[in-house]
């Protein structure tokens, strides 16, 4: 009895050794196909349909030579989002595929026509704002069917996500992230540990995105509401490529590369994240002309004046206060506003 255990025990431990540790496949995302340590890249076609010519997602694999993660990394969800873009072109001649373990899938411009047409939030084809509209439709509008692809074809594909964005073309930001806290317990702690891992030190606990697939509406919703991990981010802004916006995210992938396992080094987690529990965005009651009185990054106190708008001949005909004792996140830094829209948002620390 106890030779024919020991017997058992060898065949066991001969077949695990034998095993390849990770045998690496090809990976292929589209039209792109890339070998174990081998990085490719091409773009992904929209279709035309009635009422629009299609558009492209410009990609790149990055297959590392040994099994791992499949990373998706997302830029130009909005297309005057320009620090993330440029962040992931530099980047992606810096990760060696011979040493990654696991895939990187990168998508450069997310939204081609808004990227091209230089429009803030919303697309100047159909007027919808891609970050909304998640996780679809295949016969629907350019954004929806934009969605509709990079759900399948991307977050489809990917274990974990990161969607990349800075203050849009009209927002001055200083840089925090979003922790998404709904979905699976092990998903949302798993998205917490790779929030600490970007470094980011300002967290947004982010408690009250729809858990239902079929409605994600945001990018990292999608892919937490299909049970894989994700992380939205916001470094930069007002249209600006600055190298220091740049440097947080080429740093923030990298300690997510490390938390994950695909490289051996890389930056530490944040050591003193300052979770937001509250936050706000506060938005304009009428259009016209905003004058901003604070900064990004200002503390106030409640009450306090953020702006004001004046009619188009230079009267004031709304002053915005703040909500509460907090710091401003972003707040608009160019003249136009409309009834509705975003003028500052603030975040404050909570009981954490
Ligand atoms: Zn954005």
């Amino acid at each position: 009895m106890r030779r024919a255990l020991l017997i058992l025990l060898l065949i066991v431990t001969v077949w695990a050794m034998a095993r390849p540790a990770a045998a690496q496949q090809a990976f292929t995302v589209g039209p792109v196909t890339a070998s174990p340590g081998a990085m490719a890249a091409g773009t992904i076609q929209v279709a035309a349909r009635a009422g629009d010519a299609g558009t492209t997602i410009p990609i790149t694999v990055i297959n590392g030579a040994s099994a791992g993660p499949v990373l998706a990394l997302i830029a130009g969800t909005h297309g005057m989002e320009y620090v993330p873009i440029v962040a992931l072109q530099r980047m992606r001649d810096r990760i060696d595929p011979k040493t990654l373990k696991g895939t990187i899938v990168m998508v450069h411009v997310a939204n081609m026509p808004s990227f091209l047409g230089r429009t803030i939030y919303y697309s100047p084809v159909d007027g919808k704002n891609l970050n909304r509209v998640y996780p679809g439709k295949a016969d629907g509008t350019i954004s929806e069917r934009i969605a509709e692809t990079i759900t399948r074809e991307i977050i489809g594909r990917a274990t974990h996500v990161v969607d990349l964005h800075c203050g849009d073309g009209n927002e001055s930001l200083r840089p925090y992230s979003y922790w998404i806290t709904t979905g699976e317990s092990k998903v949302a702690e798993t998205g917490r540990a790779m929030a600490l891992a970007f470094g980011l030190d300002h967290i947004i606990v982010d408690k009250e995105r729809p858990t239902d697939p079929a409605a994600s509406l945001y990018t990292t919703n999608t892919a937490i509401t299909r049970g894989k991990p994700g992380l939205t981010t916001e470094t930069g802004g007002m249209a600006v490529v600055d190298e220091a916006s740049i440097e947080l995210v080429n740093k923030g992938v990298s300690g997510v590369m490390k938390h994950l396992g695909m490289r051996a080094d890389g930056p530490a987690p944040v050591a003193k994240p300052v979770f937001l529990e509250r936050t706000e965005v506060v938005r304009a009651g009428v259009t016209g002309v905003f004058y901003a009185a604070v900064e990004r990054g200002h503390m106030v106190k409640k009450g306090a004046s953020l702006g004001r708008i004046t009619d188009f001949h230079g009267k004031t005909i709304e002053e915005i206060v703040a909500p509460f004792d907090g710091q401003i996140l972003y707040v608009i830094g160019t003249p136009p506003i409309t009834k509705g829209e975003p003028v500052a948002a603030m975040g404050a620390p909570g009981v954490k």
